[in-house]
C-alpha cells in the first residue's frame, strides 16, 4: 500500500523533494484501514505536515479510501536511550482543515474540550495528560539568546518567574514568521507549569480558540466555553491577528481579557505585526495589548543563526564540520524554521546516501530546498548560469583577478544575487570569496552604471535572468 502511495506522491512533487522526505519513511503497519508511517524526527513530521500533508491525504485517499488513516510515528530523540515513539493521527479526509491547524492542534487532546472536535488525535499518554496544550519540547534552555530576541526573552523569562505579577501584563510579543513567537510563549508556559505547578497555565491559538467559540455558539455552550477560559492563570494566546475582523470573537476574548487581567491572571499573546498594524482589531481591545509591554522578534543575526544550527546538532547528536554550518548559517537568513528545515533535510540526505555531512552535501541541499521552499534562485544558481554563460570557472568567478573578463561577470552575478535573492550584502559577499560589503555595492552600483550604456552587459543579464526564468531588467 506504501508502494502505491509513494507512487501517487511521487507525480506530485519534484524528484529532489521526494527522495529527501519520503524515501526516508519506514511503512510500519496497516490494520484497520490505519497505515501507520514510521519518520525519522520530529522535525521531520513537522516539515511533511507543512509543505506535503495535502499530498499525503491525496495517496491515502486514492489507496485506502476516505476512511484511510494515517499515523505517523515519531523516533523522539534519536540515539537517546528513551527513544519513545509517539504517534499522531490525521484522518485522511478531512476537508476543513489547513495547514496551520495541523501544526496548531498537535497537542489537542478532545476528551479535556467538550464540544471542540480536533481533527486530530494524539495517543501519547505522556502528552494527554497536557492539560495545557503546551509542547514540552520548548523550553528557555533550547531557546538560543540574540541581540534579535534579547528584550523578548528577558521580558519573557521575568513573566514566567513572576506570572500576573510584574508590570509586564498582557506581555505581547510580535515578528515574523518563523522567529520564535510559538516557541517563546510555550517555554514561558512550560517554565511555570514546572516551577508553579498550582497555576493552570493555558496555550492557545487565536485559531483555536475562534473555533471553540463557534462551537459553543452553535451547542449553545457559551456558559462552559467562558467559564473554562475563566478558570486560567495563564493565558497563552497565539497569532492573535488571527481575531482580525472576526468582531464576535474579539467581543468575548476582550471579555475574558478584562476579567483575567484584573483578577491578576498573566496574559502573553503574540501576533505577526505590531499592535498598530493589526487591522481590524477593536480600538478597545488594542488599547489593552498596551498596558503591558510589547517587545520584537527579530531576523536572527548571523552570530545567533550559527549558535541555533550549533544547539541544533548537539540536540540531534550530529556532527557537522564548522565550515559548513557557517556556510549554512550564511545561506538561510530569512527564519529560522527554514534554518531548522535545512539541517533535517541536510541530515535526511546524509543518512539516506549514507553520505558523511560536507560541503558538497550541504551545497547540493541547499540549492534544492532553498528553491523549493522559496521560489526563489540561489546563489548558486546564479554563479552557475553565470560561469556557463561566460565561459569560465567557479573559481575564476570568486576570485581575485582584476581583468577585465572576470570583473564584470563577477559584477553581473553579484547584482543578479542583489536583484533575485534575500541574501544581505554580507551574505552575498560570503558567497563571493569572502568579499566585504562595500565591494559588493561597488560591483552592483557598476552593474547599474553599465546597464545604462553598455549594451552587451545588458543583454547578458537578460539571457541569463531568462534561462533562470527570473523576471527580466528592461
Ligand atoms: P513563529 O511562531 O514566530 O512563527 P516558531 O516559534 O514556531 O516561530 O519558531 C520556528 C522554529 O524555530 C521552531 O522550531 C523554534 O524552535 C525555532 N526557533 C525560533 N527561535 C529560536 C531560538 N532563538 N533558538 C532556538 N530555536 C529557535
Ligand atoms: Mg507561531
Amino acid at each position: 500500500v506504501w508502494n502505491n502511495c509513494l507512487k501517487v506522491i511521487r507525480e506530485n512533487i519534484a524528484e529532489q523533494s521526494f527522495k529527501t522526505w519520503f524515501e526516508p519513511i519506514v511503512p510500519i503497519r496497516l490494520f484497520n484501514n490505519v497505515l501507520t508511517i514510521q519518520v525519522p524526527s520530529q522535525f521531520f513530521y513537522e516539515w511533511l505536515e507543512e509543505h506535503y500533508v495535502h499530498v499525503l491525504r491525496t495517496a491515502i485517499d486514492a489507496e485506502l479510501g476516505v476512511e484511510g488513516r494515517l499515523e505517523y510515528s515519531i523516533v523522539i530523540d534519536k540515539g537517546n536511550e528513551k527513544n519513545k515513539p509517539y504517534v499522531i493521527n490525521i484522518p485522511t479526509s478531512s476537508k476543513t482543515t489547513a495547514n496551520s491547524m495541523v501544526k496548531e492542534n498537535r497537542y489537542t487532546n478532545t476528551a479535556q474540550n467538550e464540544g471542540y472536535k480536533s481533527p486530530f488525535e494524539l495517543r501519547d499518554l505522556d502528552s494527554l495528560h497536557l492539560a495545557s496544550y503546551l509542547n514540552p519540547h520548548y523550553t528557555f534552555d533550547n531557546f538560543i539568546e540574540g541581540d534579535c530576541n534579547r528584550l523578548a526573552r528577558s521580558a519573557g523569562y521575568a513573566v514566567a518567574n513572576k506570572p500576573g505579577v510584574t508590570s509586564f501584563n498582557p506581555l505581547m510579543l510580535y515578528g515574523g514568521v518563523g522567529l520564535g513567537k510559538t516557541h517563546l510563549v510555550q517555554a514561558i508556559g512550560n517554565h511555570i507549569k514546572n516551577t508553579a505547578s498550582n497555576k493552570f497555565v493555558l496555550y492557545v491559538s487565536s485559531e483555536k480558540f475562534t473555533n471553540q467559540f463557534i462551537d459553543a455558539l452553535k451547542n449553545n455552550n457559551m456558559q462552559n466555553f467562558t467559564n473554562f477560559y475563566l478558570q486560567v492563570d495563564v493565558l497563552v494566546i497565539d497569532d492573535v491577528q488571527f481575531l482580525a475582523g472576526k468582531e464576535r470573537t474579539q467581543e468575548i476574548f476582550f471579555h475574558i481579557f478584562n476579567h483575567l487581567h484584573q483578577a491578576g491572571k498573566q496574559i502573553i499573546m503574540t501576533s505577526d505585526c505590531p499592535p498598530r498594524e493589526l487591522k481590524g482589531l477593536q480600538d478597545r481591545l488594542l488599547s489593552r495589548f498596551k498596558w503591558g509591554l510589547t517587545a520584537d522578534l527579530q531576523q536572527p543575526d548571523l552570530e545567533t543563526r550559527i549558535a541555533i544550527i550549533q544547539k541544533k546538532l548537539q540536540t540531534e547528536g550530529i556532527f557537522i564540520p564548522p565550515m559548513v554550518i557557517e556556510y549554512l548559517a550564511h545561506s538561510v537568513d530569512t527564519n529560522i524554521r527554514e534554518l531548522e528545515g535545512v539541517i533535517v533535510s541536510l541530515m535526511a540526505q546524509a543518512s539516506l546516501n549514507r553520505k558523511e555531512i560536507d560541503m558538497d552535501l550541504a551545497r547540493q541541499t541547499l540549492q534544492n530546498i532553498v528553491q523549493h521552499v522559496d521560489k526563489e534562485v540561489s546563489i548558486e544558481a546564479i554563479q552557475k548560469k553565470v560561469v556557463d554563460h561566460f565561459g569560465l570557472s567557479l573559481e575564476e568567478l570568486k576570485g581575485k583577478s582584476r581583468r577585465k573578463e572576470y570583473v564584470i561577470p563577477r559584477q553581473i552575478a553579484v547584482y543578479l544575487a542583489k536583484e533575485h535573492t534575500e541574501h544581505s550584502l554580507k551574505s552575498i559577499g560570503y558567497h563571493f570569496g569572502g568579499r566585504d560589503h562595500s565591494t559588493i555595492i561597488h560591483a552592483i552600483q557598476s552593474v547599474n552604471d553599465m546597464l545604462k550604456t553598455e549594451q552587451e552587459v545588458k543583454s547578458a543579464i537578460q539571457a541569463i535572468q531568462k534561462q533562470l526564468k527570473l523576471k527580466v531588467t528592461k
